[in-house]
């Protein structure tokens, strides 16, 4: 966990201002609050002034922390930095979702807006109510029981799901699929779960191409209190394009 050598630190507050959760208070010398800090390491690459800050080695749980927060931290058991997830990134590769199927990403919390676990399985159980299909390369998968959405100690970490719970992060991504019948029905889950959650979250709808505009356009078009914004995204060389 991040702490700073108070026989070194000179209080000139530069970590404080770029810490993300402002977890850094500043008096005679910075103090790190350690259940705000979410580890995402902003504050050692601020380049302390007398190098007074330290991020020791973190093992699981407080591990997490870092892995959802950190972007140059890399997730072992995905092989992707940055929080550890590409699948719905890469789409047009991967051919995940397929013509005729829904991609969804949630990305729970922001900088400066953290988000606490227990909003995040409050959303994962909904979500598994309604028979979503969480996509396995991960990180949020790998914590959570796909049939109930509930976090479960079956995961790479071996830690337990009271444990889980306690984690705070930056941000978590869920990801998952359903077939397109169902985008209105996981918009309304969605925005019924929103209500009793802590934190903010953004939703990605991952959509093919088809009959000259995105499949899902017409299904989301007009959802009251629903903004659309569409936006294309190629990965050119990266891959054969999915059929
Ligand atoms: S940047 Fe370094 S010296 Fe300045 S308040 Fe933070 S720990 Fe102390
Ligand atoms: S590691 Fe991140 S959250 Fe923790 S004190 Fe540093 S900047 Fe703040």
């Amino acid at each position: 966990m991040v702490y700073v050598v108070r026989e070194l630190c000179v209080a000139c507050g530069k970590c404080a201002l770029y810490c993300p959760v402002e977890a850094i208070t500043v008096g005679e010398y910075a103090f790190v609050d350690q259940e705000r800090c979410v580890e995402c390491g902003t504050c050692i690459r601020a380049e302390c002034p007398v190098d007074a800050l330290r991020q020791p080695d973190l093992k699981p749980p407080r591990l997490l922390r870092k892995l959802f927060s950190d972007p140059l931290a890399t997730f072992r058991e995905t092989e992707v930095p940055g929080r550890g997830t590409e699948e719905m990134k890469t789409n047009d590769v991967t051919n995940n979702v397929k013509v005729g199927e829904a991609g969804w990403g949630v990305e729970m919390g922001r900088p400066g807006v953290s988000t606490k676990f227990t909003d995040v399985e409050k959303v994962t159980m909904a979500l598994a109510r309604q028979g979503v299909e969480f996509l396995d390369l991960n990180p949020v998968t790998m914590l959570i029981d796909k049939k109930t959405g509930m976090f479960t100690e079956k995961n790479p970490w071996g830690i337990s799901p009271g444990e889980i719970r306690a984690l705070r992060s930056l941000s978590a991504i869920i990801e998952f699929k359903t077939p397109k019948e169902k985008v209105p029905e996981i918009i309304k889950t969605l925005m019924e779960v929103s209500k009793e959650v802590e934190t903010v979250f953004s939703v990605g709808l991952i959509s093919r191409w088809k009959d000259g505009e995105p499949e899902l356009l017409p299904l989301v078009r007009g959802i009251p209190g629903i903004r659309v914004y569409p936006n294309g995204k190629h990965n050119m060389g990266l891959g054969r394009p999915g059929s």
